[in-house]
């Protein structure tokens, strides 16, 4: 008897490296559950598209950069599926079926697209495409009926359009009823479970940099420039840290600190092991009894710890990026049967099964 697993599925951008930030949001729940689910991991070179548009190469080569990152942390191709979105198409034939589930001012008010808009500093001029990426995120999730998605805050709010949009499918076209619970929609006849978030122990980890003009620090994120990444060398990291945003009105290491909304104490609280030094460093920082720079030292010497044999790991990959293309065409085959085959199923729920 072959006892089915259910299945976990998320994703990164190739727009860049992977940062500390995905680490905390979303890697390290997805490293602790690859037995226990069937996991597919995408590479969203699409959605990258949607914000460069005019740099092809660049994608290409973050493809491969992320991919390493993956292998690196310890995302297994033994165990996972580790594909490229434009390579299902699946994906983007349901995009376009689920677009028409979704009202145009539903999907503006979606926090995340706000939020890009304004961080990336895209102003009026993201293109059409950009709109629709969160339904192509939609898509990603419910072409593979997964049952559960490790993200990072900033998606959640796109998770809940999951399931606005899996419901609306299921009742349209499965016959479910709308008083049905959420994890009642399989048995009842739907096609797609109502997908569950899980958050990382830190849902969204600052930025190095400084906080916006409305004094909210920005989210760590690859295209912001505000980023530690998994593969910075020993000399990069202590760099970063070094001048990294911390309390302005500290001048001198005898000034009082504030330990709050101040990512050099954020980092310590997240990655630091040695509770005890964090919390007594903590009051002497507040009383002026340390410097800035003692506490940055610190921090590199963590952050180094943790970094460095991640990116040893990532070396050994460098050497052999035809092993990289070879795993991702695997699972990008592996992930086109399973996605066609819930293509097939969404088109005869919605009658449109004609060959
Ligand atoms: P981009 O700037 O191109 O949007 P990004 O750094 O936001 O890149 P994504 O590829 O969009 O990274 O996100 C991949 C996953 O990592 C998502 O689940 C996201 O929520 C999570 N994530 C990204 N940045 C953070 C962060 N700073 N803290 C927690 N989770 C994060
Ligand atoms: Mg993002």
């Amino acid at each position: 008897m072959t006892i089915h697993k259910p299945r976990l599925l998320t994703g990164d951008t190739p727009t860049g490296r992977l940062h500390l930030g995905h680490w905390v949001g979303s890697l390290e729940n997805r490293l602790a559950l690859q037995d226990q689910y069937d996991c597919y991991f995408l590479l969203a070179n699409i959605h990258a598209f949607t914000t460069r548009a005019e740099r092809p190469a660049d994608i290409r080569q973050s493809i491969l950069d992320v991919a390493m990152d993956w292998l690196a942390i310890g995302l297994d191709p033994m165990r996972s599926t580790l594909f490229i979105q434009s390579e299902v198409p699946a994906i983007s034939e349901l995009t376009f079926l689920f677009s028409m589930l979704v009202s145009y001012p539903r999907l503006m008010r979606v926090p995340t697209l706000k939020d890009e808009i304004r961080d990336k500093g895209l102003g009026d001029n993201y293109s059409f495409g950009f709109l629709l990426y969160p339904i192509g995120q939609v898509a990603d999730i419910l072409a593979f009926q997964a049952d559960i998605v490790p993200v990072g805050e900033d998606q959640s709010p796109i998770l809940e359009l999951t399931r606005e949009v899996a419901r609306r499918f299921n009742q349209l076209y499965c016959g479910v009823d709308s008083q049905t619970e959420d994890k009642a929609y399989v048995a009842q006849g739907g096609l797609f479970p109502i997908v569950q978030t899980l958050h990382g122990r830190t849902r969204r980890l600052v930025g190095t940099g400084a906080p916006n003009a409305n004094g909210v620090l920005l989210k760590m994120s690859k295209s912001l420039d505000n980023a530690i990444m998994l593969s910075d060398d020993p000399d990069t990291v202590a760099k970063k840290v070094m001048s990294m945003y911390t309390d302005p009105k500290r001048l001198k290491a005898s000034d009082p600190g504030t330990v709050e909304n101040n990512p050099l104490w954020i980092f310590h609280e997240t990655f630091n092991p040695d509770k005890a030094w964090v919390a007594e460093m903590k009051t002497r920082y507040r009383a002026g009894t340390i410097g800035d720079v003692a506490c940055k030292k610190q921090l590199i010497e963590v952050l180094v710890n943790f970094i460095e044999p991640i990116r040893q790991r990532r070396l050994v990959f460098e050497k052999d990026p035809a092993q990289v293309w070879q795993i991702l065409r695997d699972g990008s085959a592996k992930a086109r049967a399973v996605s066609d085959q819930t293509l097939q199923l969404a088109k005869q729920k919605m009658q449109q099964n004609f060959l």
